[in-house]
Parts: structure tokens; sequence; C-alpha cells
């Protein structure tokens, strides 16, 4: 590029010439531009650098779009200069200049780009943070797809000379930050600052505070720092050195050197890519700003050829369970940038994972839509998916505390593979962690549960509930726990939606321990003594009377009445019957399905309990008693209560159980 190439922003306002601005338009932003807006400029933040790397990452997208474009048009390039990003500072105007030779922006991009945001709630989200005082750094603007306006960070105005390829005419926006921007056609005269037919010049008059931006090595050390992995080189204008050196040697032409290594990350050897250059990148690529919890870059050779590059967060996305979030995964083609948009590339379940794919096999000009069903990509998918969960296996056993993070944060999403991809379903458990009540403070794999299971035990056992501690006291787990059977407990609903569909694991049948009758009889008792209380006591009443009672009385509510084999300690617990859904995933069918049970629950009765033997006795005498009646909804009451439920009724509750403390206390 000649310096003769090279033409400055015109200082005028469009105010300067009435003629040029008879096609102006005074615009206001979005409601939400301004309440972004407003956070940006007037918070500190105390890393303003970002707004570089966010114009040149908006730079570089640009220039991979035109490219792709190109592909299939050709005329769209042809009498362009390479793709590259300018940087141009201008001590005299204090203006900053960055630009690009990419696809550009036409009229209603430019409006619709740089005047809304696109995702509603955005600046509700940020305005939040705000108030909860986390926005001290700059690290979510990105996040949000907002970078843009992270110029009026550092610049009083924002100047934005645009040219879409393939339409004949640039456009100009402009805007102080405040009021809106206005928009016309740009004269021949200022579309020149382009220097080929397309592209983008973002010029920003630079705040009081912010000329140290116009140092060349403060930009070179942003550069370095944030978008050294950017592809497109990055070239640096530094007038003030050019005038020296042409005054040394005006003969000399030496080729323009890029600040930035220029070329693709993932395409240079792992030991020559430092740590913080790949955390850059994930930055970059991801739009976040945390550390990435594993890296993992490889070529895959063979049948199918390509090299990943693919982080897992270590903070949840914000939106991985919004519906519309769409796959995050870069797919490139012999280096060039296709999509990020790819859904059939990545599995659902996977959804967090980010990076980048650059395959050697797919064909550079196939259109986005006939790659959803390339069978290339859907060997490429099933690559990336082994290869991911044999990584996190191999932190699970090289960093447990890594692993322990990674599993909290995206475990539950993961186990939604056991049911979407049977073919990865081994590798998927190999990596499930389970609480369980064998260790309070350690999750276990099921491979190690099996481990761990007596000779005469064939069934994994399990309770699902909404959390840890709530299960542990349950009364459905007393009899395992005082025979020291071991017991998982599930927290994560899709846990109820893969133990629909997956009946065991290496042999062994799962079950609910709130389903079914359960027989603990084989089970030996615990070895530390301690009584147990599931054996025929002596004293032993009968209890049919009352559970005939209770079903009488109950008939609403429950399907029959049995005395228990599994309760220890309280007197009732609800059970679901053997071909039911199990108690927990008829609660969350209910919540998220409206779904009506057409099953009533089973209610158990400890045969042991001194309550219950009580009632037997009455039951026995008068199956008719008043008092029995109470009894009935009362423990049912009670039952329901444990099991986290609200009542049907609380306010017969509170009557019948005031009703039963007078009869106590009188
Ligand atoms: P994001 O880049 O995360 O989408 P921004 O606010 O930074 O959010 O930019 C908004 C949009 O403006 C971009 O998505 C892009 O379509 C457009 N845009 C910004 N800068 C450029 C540029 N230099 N060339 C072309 N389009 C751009």
């Amino acid at each position: 590029m000649t310096n003769a190439q090279k033409k400055d922003m015109p200082k005028e306002t469009p105010e300067d010439d009435a003629s040029k601005n008879a096609n102006e338009e005074m615009m206001q932003f979005e409601t939400d531009v301004f309440r972004l807006l407003d956070i940006v400029t007037n918070a500190l933040y105390s890393n303003r650098d970002v707004f570089l790397r966010e114009l040149i990452s908006n730079s570089a997208d640009a220039c991979d779009r035109l490219r792709y474009e190109a592909l299939q048009n050709s005329k769209l390039t042809e009498k362009s200069a390479p793709f590259h990003i300018r940087i141009t500072p201008e001590n005299n105007t204090t203006t900053l200049t960055i630009k690009d030779n990419g696809i550009g922006m036409d009229r209603d991009d430019l409006v619709e780009n740089l005047g809304t945001i696109a995702r509603s709630g955005t600046a509700a989200i940020l305005e939040n943070l705000k108030n909860s005082g986390q926005d001290k750094d700059m690290s979510l603007i990105g996040q949000f797809g907002v970078g843009f306006y992270a110029s009026f960070m550092v610049a009083k105005g924002v100047t934005v000379v645009s040219q879409k390829a393939g339409t004949d005419q640039a456009w100009l926006w402009k805007s102080d930050g405040q009021t809106g921007f206005t928009i016309r056609e740009a004269t021949t005269e200022e579309a020149a600052i382009l220097e080929d037919a397309h592209g983008t010049a973002i010029v920003l008059d630079m705040k009081g505070d912010s000329i140290d931006y116009l140092l060349e090595d403060k930009i070179k050390q942003i550069v370095l720092e944030y978008s050294d992995h950017v592809e497109v080189p990055i070239y640096l204008d530094d007038k003030f050195a050019e005038e020296n050196k042409k005054a040394d040697d005006a003969t000399d032409e030496e080729e323009e050197q890029p600040i930035n290594a220029a070329s693709a990350l993932w395409t240079r050897p792992k030991d020559q890519i430092t740590a913080d250059q790949y955390k850059e990148f994930y930055h970059h690529i991801g739009n976040v700003f945390d550390e990435p919890l594993m890296t993992s870059h490889w070529t895959a050779e063979g049948v199918i050829e390509y090299t990943g590059l693919l982080y897992i967060p270590s903070l949840r996305p914000w939106d991985l369970y919004d519906p519309e979030r769409k796959n995050a995964l870069r797919l490139y083609v012999k280096r060039v940038f296709i999509t990020d948009q790819l859904d059939t590339l990545m599995y659902p379940w996977l959804r967090f994972v980010r990076g980048v794919v650059d395959s050697q096999d797919l064909p550079l000009n196939i259109s986005r839509e006939m790659l959803q069903t390339n069978p290339v990509v859907h060997k490429i998918r099933n690559g990336l998916t082994k290869k991911v969960l044999g990584e996190i296996d191999k932190l699970s056993r090289d960093n447990e505390e890594a692993f322990t993070a990674l599993w909290h944060q995206f475990g539950g999403v993961i186990k939604e593979g056991l049911y979407d991809a049977v073919e990865h379903r081994d590798n998927i458990f190999k990596i499930c962690r389970f609480f369980s009540t064998h260790d309070p403070e350690k999750a276990t794999s099921l491979k190690d549960y099996v481990e761990r299971m007596p000779e005469n035990q064939d069934t994994i056992y399990y309770i699902s509930g909404d959390n840890v501690s709530s299960m542990r006291s349950s009364p459905q787990i007393e009899g395992f726990i005082s025979r020291g059977v071991e017991v998982l407990l599930m927290t994560d609903t899709v846990d109820e939606f893969w133990l629909q569909q997956i009946k065991e694991f290496d042999g062994k049948k799962f079950q609910s321990v709130t389903q079914g009758s359960i027989n603990l009889d084989s089970f030996d008792k615990k070895e530390d003594g301690a009584e147990d209380k599931t054996d025929e006591p002596k004293d032993r009443v009968d209890v049919d009377a009352l559970t005939t009672a209770l079903q009488t009385e109950l008939a609403e509510h429950i399907s029959f009445a049995r005395a228990s084999k599994r309760l220890t300690d309280s007197p009732v617990c609800l059970v679901a019957d053997e071909g039911g859904v199990d108690m927990h995933m008829e609660q969350v069918l209910k919540l998220q399905q409206k779904y009506e049970p057409n099953r009533k629950p089973i209610l158990e009765i400890n045969p042991n309990h001194a309550l219950i033997k009580k009632l037997s006795e009455i039951a026995i005498e008068n199956s008719d008693a008043e008092t029995l009646k109470d009894a009935a909804q009362l423990l049912l009451d009670q039952a329901l209560i444990i099991q986290g439920q609200t009542l049907p009724d609380p306010a017969g509750f509170a009557k019948r159980m005031a009703k039963f403390i007078e009869k106590g206390l009188v």
C-alpha cells in the first residue's frame, strides 16, 4: 500500500455543506442501545484497551465473510487488495481510524447493526450487572455481541464510512453516542478513505483522556496481546516514522510488515503456541473472557482430515439453556471461514464447547444448507465428540479439581447425550458422576459404584430429587442406609429422562428406590452392630387392619397401603408402583408438561414405628374410629411433606394437627 493511496478522513462535519446533507437522516438509537451506551460511557472500566480488540475482531469477521461470498462470486474481490486491516493514528486531529476491506455495510446494515442490539434483553442484563457492581471490567460487553459500542469508551464521536461489496454507494454513519446518529450517502471524497470498493472505516474522535491510544507502542502492545492470532494482517500506519524513513532513504520501498502474526493460530505447531495465545484466541472466538477449563488442539489424519482447536469454558455460558442458542463452533474449510451456525457439527449436549474446526475434505463451494446433511460433517462430529469425551475422561484422572468443576457446570447438559447419542453412550457413562450415600463429599462414577456392590446385589439403586441433602434424609432410603446398600442421589432433571430409556449399566438394572416393592432381606445388616430395625421384630403387630382402614380412608389419593420393607425410622412414605413413573419423575412431568398421573401412589407404613403400632391397635379395635380418619390424612400429609410436595389442603392439615396435639396434651 503506498502512501498516495491512503487518504485521511475529511474533517468536515456534515453541517459544513448543506447540499451534501440533503439525504442525511437523523435517527434514534433503540432504547436498549441508549441504556448500553450509558453504561459504556459512564462506568469506569479498568480495561479500556478492549475497544480495539472489538473493532479488529469485527473487521476480521467482515473479511472472513467477504472471503466466503467471493467463493461464489469472484467479481466481488476481483480488483481488491488482499484482505487486511489498517490502523491509523492521527495526532493532529486526535483521531484513530480502524479500517478493513471486508464485506462492508449498506445503509440498512448500518442502521440495523449500529443502531440496535441484536439480542433483546441484553441491555437489561448489562444493567443488572452494573447495579450489582459486576461491570468493572469490560469482559461482558463482547459476550453480548455489542462490541462496536465499546468505541464510546474512548471516543467522543465515531464516524463510520462503509460500502457493501457488490454495491456502488458508500454510506456515512456518525454519532456522538448520546443523541442518536445520522446517516447519509458518503461523498466520493469521503468514500475514498476506503481502499477498495468495499469495506469499513471507523474513525474515532478520541476523548481527551484517551489520546494515549494514538501511540504506536500502545497500539502494538494491544494488538499483540489481544489480536495477534487474527488471521488477517493488521498494518499500523505511523506517519511520523514513515516520514523519517522517507527522509533517510526515499527509494527504499520495503514491503510493509503486519504488526500481528497474521496466521491462523490452529495451523501453527502446538509447541509454538503459548498458553496465553491459546487463551486469547478462545476469548476472541468465544466472545467470552473466562479461563478455558480445557484446551484441545489436534489434527485428525486418516479417512477424513481436519484440525480441531476446541475449548471448554470454565464458566457456564449465560444462555446455555436458551433454546435459541446456536452451536458456537467455527467451521473453516482449508482456512476459509464458512460458518459458525452449523448445528450438525456438534451435538446439542456439547453446545458449550467452543472452538474451530478446519476441514481438508469438504468442498469450498458447498452451500451452508448442503453442509447440514453432509456425511463428512457427520464424521467430523463423531471425531470431535470422541475427542472431547476422551479428554474429559483423561481430565478426570489427571486433574480431579478441574474435572469436578467441569462436571458441576456441564454435567447436566452432557447427560442429555445419554439418550441423544446412543453411539457415544459408553463414553458418556465413563465421565458421568453422581452423588451417592457412599461418600457425602465426592461424587462417584457408575463403574466405582458397581465395583463396590456386594456380590448378591444385581441392581443399581437410585433416588432422584431436587437436592442431595433432602434425598439423604428421605424415608425411602432408610432401609438401604441401615443395610449399607449404596444409593445414587440423582439431582438433575435430565436424570429422569435418560433413566426412562436406559434400563441398565454393565448388565445391572437401574431401580428407583421410590418405586415398586423392594425387598432388602437378602442384604446383611450393617456390621457396626446397629440393630436392624427391618428384621421381623418379636413384638410385631398385625398391620392389616390399619392398611385396610387407610386404603378406605385415602382411596381418593392412594392406590393401596402396605407394610414397608424400606422404612426404618419414619412411619410412612409414598412410592410408585412397579410399572409407573418414579415419584420424582412424576413431579417433574407435572411441572414441565402438565402431566396428570393416572396411577395413584402406594402408601407404605413402617410396622415397627410406635405410631403405626398404636394406630394398628386402634384399627383392630374399631376400624371406623374417628381418630383413625384424621390420622390417615395426617400420615398422607406427612409423606407428601417429606417428599417436598405442597399439600393440597394446608388449612385442613393445620386443623387436624392441632386436634392431635390437643388430644396429646389433654
Ligand atoms: P457483534 O460483532 O458481536 O455482532 P458489534 O456491536 O460489534 O456486535 O457489531 C454489530 C454488527 O455490526 C456486526 O455483527 C456486523 O454485522 C456489523 N459490523 C461491525 N463492524 C463491522 C465491520 N468492520 N464491517 C462490517 N460489518 C461490521
